[in-house]
């Protein structure tokens, strides 16, 4: 088996157990018996205990995980089950919209924190972050490009005089 898919694979398997992408042993949330508020059941820790990984990079980091996996994920499955609802059973409309919108909104809810892990675990595939600085800290680990320099005033402009001090 090729090694990138190999590896992929693993970070996928390690997300599907909501564990840290990098060692694969600690969690990346909370266990569910330690959560004592809705929040701690959404938010991740700040990093792993074991090898430092730092899962929020930055503000909003999960925000394309919430967006594109969660709710891509959820309008599939709501697609599905109204298509298998309404040719099979033809339900009156809202009939058809509380089996079609609670089992999504359902799904979005005990979904949320894999939606979270699948994200780290793409992007640990894709811009892995490490220990020496390479990559990662909030950025892709590329360099921004040297800024111009800040253009000279033109030299035809009067330069600005200071108010004389009279004592
Ligand atoms: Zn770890």
């Amino acid at each position: 088996m090729n090694h990138d898919l190999r590896r992929a694979l693993l970070y996928v398997r390690r997300a599907c157990l909501l564990k840290c992408p990098e060692c694969g042993t600690r969690p990346i949330f909370l266990p569910i018996l330690r959560i004592r508020r809705l929040r701690d059941y959404f938010t991740p820790l700040d990093g792993c205990p074991r090898c430092g990984y730092a899962y929020e990079r930055e503000t909003g980091y999960f925000l394309l995980a919430i967006w594109a996996i969660n709710y891509g994920f959820g309008s599939i499955l709501g697609i599905a089950i109204y298509c298998y609802l309404e040719f099979n059973y033809h339900l009156s409309l809202p009939m058809l919209l509380v089996g079609v919108i609670t089992p999504v909104v359902l799904f979005n809810f005990f979904f949320a924190r894999h939606s979270k892990a699948l994200f780290l675990a793409l992007d640990h595939y894709f811009d892995p972050h490490t220990k020496d600085g390479s990559g990662g800290g909030g950025g892709s680990g590329k360099t921004n490009p040297p800024t111009s320099p800040v253009p000279a005033a033109p030299v035809d402009a009067p330069t600005p005089v200071e108010p004389a001090l009279h004592v």
